[in-house]
């Protein structure tokens, strides 16, 4: 089975110019939920993203052809199952520009990532009267996990606040990074409010004061060229569900010689060189994180994926999307029942808008929507220190993918002024 060789895309190869044209929509074909039902409107990928043909089949040729445990056993069908982890690590390195695979970790989902990630740099560095610092944006992934390490390590945890139009400024970062910050962790992208963090500078100032940086990078990866040597971060979380890949996978890629001094999060079978009564020898990296039976068809199915956006074209995903968020922006800004969030330049988003609807509460706006088959996101997106800091309880939030076009962003719309209508009758 060879992800590489099978034909992933009906869709033609665009170039950024015509793939922003929203009114037409040549990707839907690769995607069978949407293109079965032209009457659904997925606007929730922040959430989930939907799956490419060629992964569920990939998946599925696993299971029916190779099905056996990677890593483990000596016999053809183990070898083929441990070969397409390693060329899944290989595609992992090259989409996200890392130096070598072995920089490259397989675990859940960003949250495990990101787990692993506190505790282990939690173990590594921190001491009493050190220093742990986040943003207020962060999803609960890349906040409760620090805020754990940090108070079992006796290290202060700090929260740099950005301006209201959800950016920080380079005083902030300067102000609450300093010599005893040992961590500096910040998600790339916003997933309420679409912002992009100034992620170079955050590295920049956090390495010149002895920090490591780490980047949740769950809302960027899926959306735009990401590459880790430029970004100059130590580490980088995303999920493969996110990136059109199947569900339970996930990556966490970072420098080499940090992952090589970092303890393991996970201990147990696969992680080790030795076991004896008196302790263990842990395995090289990457296999000293990745412990017990991995996701090998999921895997698999995320290296199809990767593929896939290749052949799509990045610079044709980010032309797209950039259109589908300008678009969004500006149609939900131009009712006058709803405030969006965030910046107003809507340059300066990737991916998501988020808005309320005035005296609606946003799990009826959602309720109501999908009666209209229109599928967004109500509640507080897993960032409820933001959603206190904006003021606002819950949110409803619409995001989107390059198989998107201007027809599902009307629906919206138009949904939105029947919610109003059922809740204030029509004008
Ligand atoms: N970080 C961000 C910015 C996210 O948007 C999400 C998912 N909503 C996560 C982390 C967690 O991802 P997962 O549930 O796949 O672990």
């Amino acid at each position: 089975m060879d992800s590489k060789k099978t034909p992933l895309t009906k869709a033609p190869r665009l170039d950024a110019r015509e793939a922003s044209d929203i009114t037409k929509n040549p990707y839907k074909v690769d995607f069978s939920l949407l293109a079965s039902d032209e009457n659904l409107h997925y606007l929730d990928s922040a959430a989930t993203a939907q799956r490419p043909e060629a992964v569920v089949e990939a998946q599925k040729r696993f299971y029916e052809n190779v099905n056996a445990n990677a890593l483990r056993g000596l016999y053809e069908l183990s070898v083929e199952a441990t070969q397409l982890v390693e060329d899944a690590r290989q595609t992992v390195a090259r989409f996200i520009h890392a130096k070598s695979p072995r920089e490259v970790i397989f675990t859940k989902n960003t949250t495990e990532s990101l787990n692993l990630a506190a505790h282990s740099l939690g173990e590594l560095l921190l001491k009493p009267g050190d220093n742990v610092v986040v943003s207020v944006l962060e999803h609960h992934s890349n906040f409760l996990p620090w805020q754990i390490a940090a108070k079992a390590h006796g290290a202060e945890f700090r929260v740099i606040h950005p301006n209201k139009d959800g950016h920080f400024t380079e005083e902030e970062l300067a102000e609450k990074i300093d010599d005893r910050t040992k961590v500096v962790a910040i998600a790339h992208v916003s997933n309420v409010l679409g912002t992009i963090a100034p992620v170079e500078k955050a590295a920049e100032i956090a390495h010149a004061h002895g920090a490591v940086c780490v980047l949740d990078a769950a809302q960027s990866v899926p959306h735009m060229q990401v590459d880790v040597q430029k970004l100059g971060c130590d580490l980088l979380a995303f999920s493969a569900h996110k990136v059109f890949g199947p569900f339970g996978v996930g990556v966490l890629w970072g420098r080499l010689e940090l992952l090589e001094a970092m303890p393991p999060f996970l201990t147990g079978g696969e992680m080790i060189d030795s076991v004896s009564e008196e302790g263990a020898v842990w395995a090289p990296v990457p296999q000293k994180f990745e412990s017990g039976t991995m996701d090998a068809a999921g895997i698999a199915g995320t290296a199809v994926a990767l593929h896939y956006l290749e052949e799509v074209g990045m610079e044709a995903v980010e032309a797209r999307e950039k259109a589908l968020v300008s678009y969004l922006y500006q149609q939900l800004s131009a009712l006058p029942f709803v405030h969006v969030l965030g910046p107003k330049d809507a340059s300066r988003r990737v991916g998501v808008v988020s808005f309320t609807v005035d005296g609606i509460h946003p799990h009826d706006v959602a309720s109501l929507l999908d009666s209209k088959h229109v599928c967004i996101r109500a509640g507080h997106h897993c960032a409820e220190p933001l959603h206190v800091w904006v003021g606002a309880e819950s949110t409803n939030r619409a995001s989107v993918a390059f198989y998107n076009d201007k027809a599902d962003i009307d629906a919206l719309i138009e949904a939105l002024t029947y919610v109003w209508e059922v809740f204030h009758g029509s004008k």
